[in-house]
C-alpha cells in the first residue's frame, strides 16, 4: 500500500512525519532541520522561496514574504481585521468575501500559499522515501470551523495530495502521547502555538481515543504576544524620537524578530534587552533601539491575553462537566506553552502540580499524524478515534435567528435531518443559510454558505416537504444533501458563498502550482549555472595572470575574448550561450592546464 505522510501544517512552523518500522519518524530536510518555517516569499527576480530561505530574507522583503497564512485560511475579511493589521503583506477582500493575499500583481488564496508549504513537505518526504507520495493526513486546530477545515483540505489537493484525513491537533498529540499507554485515563491536551489556542478534554484507552469536548480561540497565539512587545517598544521609541517605527516595513520586521526573541528569552530569564542599532535615520542622524523588558512587565502588557486563555480553560471544564479530580494529565503542546505564565494558568485552572511536557511540543502533532498515517496504510492495527464537532450548526430563521441542528461537542461522524418547505405559494426554490456558531443571532455567527434548493414542484406554501441532511464526516467537514419526501427524488443544491473551491478551480490551481514548481526548478538551474560560470570565469582570470607568459599571445587573446563573451552571456542569463562559452574555454584552456 502506498505511503501516507503525516503533516502538521502550523502557523509558525510545519513538520512532516511518516510511520516507519514500528514507530513514527520526523523527517528532516537536507539541512537537518526537523521543522520548517511556514513562510513563502516571492523575490524581486521572480523566484519563489519556501521555508528557511523565505524566512531568511524576510527583513529585506517584508511585503512579499507571507507568514502566519494559517490565520487567514477559510476566513472572511470581516473576521481578520486584527490579523490584517499586524502582517506587512497585503490582504484583500471586502466584508463577507473570503480573503486573498496580494503579492506583487497576483492575488493568491490562502489555500494556494498553504499548498506551496505542503508541496515542500511532500518533496521532503519524497526525497527521503525515494518514491512519489500522494496521500496525507493533515492536522488542524480542534477549534477550526468548517470553512477553515475545507480550506485546509483544498490546500492539500492543490499540492497534489489526497487528504485521507483531517485530524485535530490535540487529538494527534494525544495519539503520540498515548501510543505507549494501555490504561484508561482522562487527560486535557493544552495546545498553544503561534496563531491558535486549542483545548481538548479526552479519554485515552486501550486502542481508543475519545474526545469529550473542545474549546479554543483561533485568533490567539504566540504572534499576539510578539505584537504586544512590538507595541510597547515602538510606543517608547515614538515618545523619545517622535518616529513611528511601525510605518517602516523593514525596521518593523527587524523589531518583530527581536520581539519574538525577547519573548522566548523571557521564558527562561527574568529580563531581556532588545538592541536594534541603526533602526532608522532622521535629520539628526542614525537612531538605535535599546529597551529592557522584565518578565513582570511582559505579563502585565499581555494580561488580557492570559485572561482569555484562562477563560477558555474554564469554559472547557464547564462544557465537559469534569472536576479537576477526573483529570490525570495535562499534556502541553505547541511552542507557546513554554511561557511560564501559560503553565501557571494551566496548573491553576486544572488544579495540578505537574504538567506533562514529555514529548517535544514542536513535533508531537506531526508524530500523531504519522501514527494515523500508519493506521491508514495498514501498518498499525486500527485505533478508534472518536472526535467531536467544534461549533454548533443551525439554519437562519425568517427573523434572523438560528434554528439549531447540531450542538457543539456532538460526537462525529454524525448526520441530522430537517424538513423544509416553501413560505410562499408556487415557490420553486428556497434559500437556506447554514449557520455555524454559538450566538442566537445569525448575523453574529459564521455563514457557511447559502444552499439554494431548486426544482421544487409548484404547490401551495407549506406543502412541499424537502428533507435536508447535514452530515459531518470524520474530518469535521459538513456535507449537505436534500430529498423531496413525496417523490424520494434528490433535490439540487447550489452552494454560494462557501469557501470550498470547486473541482475546476482546484485542478487549475494544481496545474499552476506544478508549473510554478517547474519554473522554479528552471530558475534554480539557471542560478546554479550562473554561479558555476562565475567561478570558472574568476578561476581562469586568476590562472591567466600567472600563466599567460608561458602561452602563445594569440591563445591568450582568444581566451580573453571567450571570457568577455562568457561575462555577457552570464549577465543576460543566456543558458545556451553560457554552456557554449564554457565548452570553448575548456577546449582552449585545458591543453595548457593539463600541461602545467
Ligand atoms: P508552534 O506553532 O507550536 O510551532 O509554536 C510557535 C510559537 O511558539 C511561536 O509564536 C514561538 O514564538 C513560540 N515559542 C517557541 N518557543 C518559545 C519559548 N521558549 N517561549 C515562548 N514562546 C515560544
Amino acid at each position: 500500500m502506498s505511503k501516507v505522510i503525516g503533516i502538521d501544517l502550523g502557523t509558525t512552523n510545519s513538520c512532516v512525519a511518516i510511520w516507519e518500522g514500528n514507530q513514527p519518524r520526523i523527517l528532516s530536510n537536507f539541512n537537518g532541520d526537523r521543522t520548517m518555517p511556514s513562510v513563502v516569499a516571492f523575490t524581486a527576480s521572480g523566484e519563489r522561496l519556501v521555508g528557511m530561505p523565505a524566512r531568511n530574507q524576510q527583513i529585506t522583503n517584508p511585503t512579499a514574504t507571507i507568514y502566519s497564512i494559517k490565520r487567514f485560511m477559510g476566513r472572511r475579511h470581516n473576521e481578520v481585521r486584527g490579523e490584517e493589521k499586524i502582517v506587512p503583506y497585503e490582504i484583500v477582500g471586502n466584508g463577507h468575501e473570503f480573503v486573498k493575499v496580494k503579492v506583487k500583481r497576483r492575488r493568491c488564496t490562502p489555500q494556494e500559499i498553504s499548498a506551496m508549504i505542503l508541496r515542500e513537505l511532500k518533496a521532503m518526504a519524497e526525497d527521503y522515501l525515494g518514491e512519489s507520495v500522494s496521500r496525507a493526513v493533515i492536522t488542524v486546530p480542534a477549534y477550526f470551523n468548517d470553512s477553515q477545515r475545507q480550506a485546509t483540505k483544498d490546500a492539500g489537493e492543490i499540492a497534489g495530495l489526497t487528504v485521507e484525513r483531517i485530524i485535530n491537533e490535540p487529538t494527534a498529540a494525544a495519539l503520540a502521547y498515548g501510543l505507549e499507554q494501555r490504561v484508561n485515563k482522562k487527560i486535557i491536551v493544552f495546545d498553544f502555538g503561534g496563531g491558535t489556542f486549542d483545548l481538548s478534554a479526552m479519554e485515552i484507552g486501550d486502542n481508543f481515543f475519545k474526545v469529550y469536548a473542545v474549546h479554543g480561540n483561533t485568533h490567539l497565539g504566540g504572534d499576539d504576544f510578539d505584537q504586544r512587545i512590538i507595541d510597547v517598544v515602538a510606543d517608547d521609541f515614538r515618545r523619545k524620537e517622535r518616529i513611528d517605527i511601525r510605518q517602516e516595513s523593514m525596521a518593523l520586521q527587524r523589531l518583530k524578530e527581536a520581539a519574538e526573541q525577547a519573548k522566548t528569552e523571557l521564558s527562561f530569564r527574568e529580563e531581556t534587552t532588545i538592541m536594534l542599532p541603526f533602526i532608522c535615520v532622521d535629520g539628526s542622524g542614525p537612531k538605535h533601539i535599546q529597551y529592557t523588558m522584565e518578565r513582570e512587565r511582559f505579563e502585565s502588557v499581555c494580561a488580557d491575553l492570559f485572561d482569555d486563555l484562562g477563560d477558555c480553560c474554564k469554559k472547557l471544564m464547564h462544557d465537559v462537566g469534569w472536576s479537576s479530580l477526573d483529570i490525570e494529565d495535562v499534556v502541553m503542546v505547541g511552542g507557546s506553552t513554554r511561557i511560564p505564565k501559560v503553565q501557571e494558568i494551566a496548573m491553576e485552572v486544572f488544579q495540578t502540580l505537574e504538567l506533562d511536557k514529555s514529548i517535544n511540543p514542536d513535533e508531537v502533532v506531526a508524530l500523531g499524524a504519522a501514527i494515523l498515517a500508519g493506521v491508514l496504510q495498514g501498518d498499525l492495527k486500527r485505533i478508534k478515534l472518536m472526535d467531536v464537532t467544534s461549533h454548533s450548526l443551525g439554519v437562519e430563521t425568517v427573523r434572523g435567528g438560528v434554528a439549531p441542528l447540531l450542538e457543539r461537542n456532538t460526537p462525529i461522524p454524525v448526520a441530522t435531518r430537517k424538513i423544509f418547505s416553501t413560505p410562499k405559494n408556487n415557490q420553486t426554490s428556497v434559500p437556506i443559510n447554514i449557520i455555524e456558531g454559538e450566538t442566537t443571532k445569525a448575523k453574529l455567527n459564521n455563514s457557511l454558505g447559502i444552499f439554494q434548493l431548486t426544482g421544487i414542484p409548484r404547490a401551495p406554501r407549506g406543502v412541499p416537504q424537502i428533507e435536508v441532511e447535514f452530515a459531518i464526516d470524520a474530518n469535521g467537514i459538513l456535507k449537505v444533501s436534500a430529498t423531496d419526501v413525496d417523490s424520494g427524488k434528490s433535490q439540487n443544491i447550489v452552494i454560494t458563498g462557501g469557501v470550498g473551491l470547486d473541482r475546476n478551480q482546484i485542478e487549475r490551481m494544481k496545474i499552476t502550482a506544478s508549473a510554478n514548481d517547474q519554473k522554479n526548478e528552471i530558475k534554480q538551474d539557471l542560478l546554479d549555472l550562473r554561479n558555476h560560470a562565475e567561478s570558472v570565469f574568476h578561476d581562469i582570470q586568476k590562472w591567466l595572470e600567472y600563466n599567460s607568459k608561458l602561452m602563445p599571445p594569440r591563445t591568450v587573446e582568444q581566451i580573453i575574448n571567450i571570457l568577455k563573451k562568457l561575462k555577457k552571456k552570464i549577465n543576460k542569463g543566456d543558458k545556451v550561450g553560457i554552456r557554449l562559452m564554457l565548452k570553448k574555454l575548456d577546449e582552449v584552456v585545458n591543453p595548457y592546464r593539463e600541461a602545467a
